[in-house]
């Protein structure tokens, strides 16, 4: 039986962090996938391909939507399978670039195309996919890095399976556009499906359980909700889904709110209820790995079906030497980087007995949505919660010139502080580009700076990062009677 250092499990954004520490420590390594192709999740059916078509609606909401006088735009063709096509080349491309090719180039790591399942704490079984049919391999290592991920949640909808029903995976490239779907779940995943098919011209309805979109009742998500109605999308909260039909070649989906019985029919259902992750299959109890029944899926604010790996947070299972990483675990943000950067520290706490672990109120998050929605550290709720008492202040991007610049003043700005220190606990962030804005936020935060700090420093004028220090003004002064870079 061949022996490794180390054995990966998954072939996503955690598995290949964990691959290029081993190889740079020169580990004897193996890594198995099976299920989705090299680069797993974030670059096939995540992240890369659903941002590049929220940008496609971008450009043809901002066309007609930019609101500069004198300038008609006309959009004279959308061909949505081009678009569609060219999400996908770019797919592709991706793939290549960054996983098939850095593969080849690590000397240290041999891959196996084929499923893995344990069959003791120190070995897997693996069915290879080879043209000459499935033969059982067995392997063991010192030890292993399960990077699994997980796999859209399909909640208890009487009759769904029979109706049929779209994931994050199907969505990505149907090849005919559905003129109305019903988006059920109005986590990140949702939000930014809902707002991609309704730019481009699909009549979308959101089912949502949740009293909010998201998570919680925050000033910005509440403006983000008013902003994507406003677009069109119907947005319905505080609703229990039932059962789904067909019925005169349409899909109808039932779902009780306020107490009564409303009914909603679409061309497709997409499913966006959060992720559940791939342990099943993997043998876990028969190698007495924990899971925890509590797991909720964080990046889409809904519940999940308690199927996370339990780790410590230096990522070690229950079973010492054995790691877990990204969306397999129960860790508290799933995201493209911290799989990777999870997955980069847990290689070296294996191989080399570390024990880094990461600081996750310092790593933002984003719903790419258009404004997007982008935060960091703790809410007020949180911060209340904590130190009982909290200042905070969000401020209009109205008050933002470069946003009047643009025209998209719709956007808001939160800064939660320690009502003593000044300390920024919080940055929380509605405009375009969010997602990079937040960037800035994340080092105040890690670095513990104080609004002083931030109000100390020279931001370029006109730009939208600008907003970051008058929001920390606003913590001293009327920023209405401030002129431009004060
Ligand atoms: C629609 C969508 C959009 C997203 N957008 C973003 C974004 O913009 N930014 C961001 O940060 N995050 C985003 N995410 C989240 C991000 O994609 C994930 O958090 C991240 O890719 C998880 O990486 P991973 O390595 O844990 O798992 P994955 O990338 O899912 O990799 C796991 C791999 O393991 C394989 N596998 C499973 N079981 C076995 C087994 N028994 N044997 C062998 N192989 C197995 C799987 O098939 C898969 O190939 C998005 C997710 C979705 C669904």
């Amino acid at each position: 039986m061949e022996n490794y250092d180390l054995i990966i499990i998954g072939g996503g954004a955690g598995a290949f962090a964990a691959a290029i520490k081993a190889n740079e420590l020169g580990a004897k390594t193996l890594m198995v996938n099976k299920g989705l192709p090299l680069g797993g999740t974030c670059v096939n059916v995540g992240c890369v391909p659903s941002k590049r078509l929220l940008w496609a609606g971008e450009v043809m909401h901002q066309a007609k939507h930019h609101n500069i006088p004198g300038i008609d735009i006309e959009i004279k063709n959308f061909d949505f399978q081009k678009v569609v096509e060219d999400e996908l080349d770019l797919v592709e491309r991706l793939r290549k670039e960054k996983y098939e090719k850095v593969l080849k180039h690590l000397e240290h790591v041999k891959f196996i195309d084929g499923k893995a399942t344990f069959v003791s704490p120190n070995e897997i079984e693996v069915n290879p996919s080879t043209s000459s049919g499935e033969t059982v391999q067995k392997l063991s290592a010192k030890k292993f890095l399960i990077a699994a991920g997980s796999t859209a949640t399909v909640p208890q909808i009487e009759s769904i399976r029979e109706v049929g029903f779209l994931t994050h995976i199907e969505a990505l490239k149907v090849k005919k556009q559905p003129k109305e779907l019903i988006v059920i779940g109005a986590g990140a995943v949702g939000l930014e499906f809902a707002q991609m098919y309704a730019r481009f011209g699909t009549k979308v309805t959101i089912l949502h359980r949740g009293s909010s979109i998201f998570r919680g009742e925050e000033e910005l998500i509440t403006r983000l909700a008013e902003i994507l109605t406003n677009e069109g999308i119907a947005i319905k909260t505080s609703v229990q889904v039932k059962s789904a039909r067909k019925e005169g070649g349409k899909k109808v989906v039932s779902y009780i709110i306020d107490g009564k019985k409303e009914e909603v029919s679409g061309d497709e259902i997409l499913l966006a209820t959060g992720k559940t992750p791939n342990t099943q299959g993997l043998n876990l109890d028969k190698v007495g790995i924990e899971i925890d029944p509590s797991t909720h899926s964080a990046s889409s604010g809904q519940a999940g079906t308690g199927q996370a790996i339990k780790v410590n947070p230096e990522f070690q299972t229950s079973q010492p030497h054995i790691f877990a990483v990204g969306d397999v675990t129960n860790a508290p943000l799933r995201l493209e980087p911290t799989a990777g950067r999870e997955s980069t520290l847990a290689a070296e706490n294996a191989l080399k007995c570390t024990q880094n672990s990461i600081d996750y109120n310092s790593v933002p998050w984003t719903i790419f949505t258009d404004p997007q929605l982008a935060g960091v550290g703790l809410s007020e709720e949180q911060v209340i919660k904590q130190f009982g008492s909290c200042l905070c202040r969000t401020v209009s991007f109205e008050d933002v010139p470069k946003a009047l610049i643009i025209k998209r003043t719709e956007g808001l700005i939160k800064i939660v502080i320690h009502e003593e220190t000044k300390v920024i606990l919080g940055v929380q962030i509605l405009a375009p580009h969010a997602g990079d804005l937040i960037a800035q936020a994340m080092t105040l935060i890690k670095n513990k700076n104080t609004i002083d700090d931030v109000v100390n420093s020279l931001p370029m004028f006109p730009t939208l990062s600008e907003s970051i220090k008058i929001a920390a003004l606003s913590f001293t002064k009327d920023i209405s009677k401030l002129s431009c870079c004060i």
